[in-house]
């Protein structure tokens, strides 16, 4: 298990333990975070009738591996649990209503039906709308646990129907720590290289381009052009504008390490004109949520007027 993922397993058995665990849970991180395994390790604590603690890590549970409940995970052969794959890409109403008809079934070995949606950001629309009804009637001793890549995606609605897991890697040196403890660990290795800008080279130059154009364009009003355009042309455009965002805030506050580039910009950004611009994109990136990608390109467009105009704002005021 990924070392980052301790504090939500802690918090994760402190519910199980009080009995007081979300019916519906929404485990969001990036490819490579680790939500897979967690999401297993809970499935399996669930159900297991024997928990049991490490002596190194006394406020977490662990799966026995040797109960009736545990093997028959273990072999993916338990009746009392249901994981939900989506086919050809695409997730869809029929899927869904399997699961409403599993949770309407009483419990055949165990106490409590649990179903695993790996892929919940694959859902169609209609399988999406399926599933709220599901998550607005919990049938008793339920358990739904989805899982999402890319939260953005997911409608707004199902999201506030569960209770909301974020796992946050660790990045920079925190991560460069993490590497080296586990240097040994080829797979926790291979596992962080799909953080895509933390370790491939390839988006991480592409992100720092990134993110020194933003600067000059928000510090000098250059490369506006530039901005939209890699915004638009990266699949993380407007996650990495937000990145970006943050990352000045930082250096605006004085929170930037000495030897960072952002610490050049900090004297020449205003807190609140950020402040602004950050709260512009997060509510474009809600909006996304719903939308296809003809109209993300028209509503980055607008943002990128937004941050144009707040700009200007600030200038005038100065
Ligand atoms: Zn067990």
């Amino acid at each position: 298990m990924k070392s980052w993922l301790a504090k939500e397993q802690a918090l994760f058995s402190q519910h199980i333990i009080a009995g007081n665990l979300p019916h519906a849970i929404l485990i969001s991180g990036v490819k490579g975070s680790g939500k897979e395994e967690l999401a297993n390790w809970l499935i399996q604590v669930i159900q297991c009738t024997q928990t049991i603690s490490d002596s190194s890590q006394k406020d977490i549970l662990q799966p026995c591996h040797q109960c009736k409940h545990c093997k028959l995970l273990l072999k993916d052969n338990y009746p009392d649990h249901s994981t939900v794959i989506a086919e050809k890409n695409s997730l869809g109403v029929d899927s869904v209503r399997k699961v409403s008809a599993f949770f309407e079934r009483t419990a055949q070995i165990g106490t409590i039906k649990t179903v695993l949606i790996p892929q919940a950001d694959k859902m169609t629309v209609a399988a999406a709308n399926a599933l709220l009804k599901t998550l607005e009637e919990p049938s008793d001793n339920s358990i739904i646990v989805l899982l999402s890549g890319e939260r953005d995606t997911l409608l707004p609605t199902i999201i506030s129907r569960c209770r909301l897991f974020e796992i946050r890697p660790p990045s920079g040196d925190i991560l460069a720590q993490h590497i080296n403890v586990s240097a040994n660990n080829t797979n926790a290795f291979t596992n962080l290289s799909h953080l895509p800008e933390l370790s491939s080279a390839d988006v991480a130059a592409e992100y720092e381009t990134f993110e020194r154009t933003f600067f000059n364009y928000i510090t000098k009003g250059e490369g506006r052009t530039q901005i939209v355009k890699m915004s638009l042309a990266s699949p993380y455009g407007l996650r990495w504008l937000e990145k970006a965002t943050t990352h000045a805030m930082r250096g605006a506050n004085g929170w930037s390490k000495e030897d960072d580039s952002t610490e050049s910009f900090s004297t020449l950004l205003n807190k609140d004109t950020l402040w602004h611009i950050y709260n512009k994109i997060t509510a474009t990136i809600n909006k996304s949520k719903t939308l296809s990608q003809v109209n993300i390109q028209f509503i980055l467009e607008k943002l990128i007027v937004d941050i144009d105009n707040i700009l200007i704002h600030e200038q005038s005021q100065e």
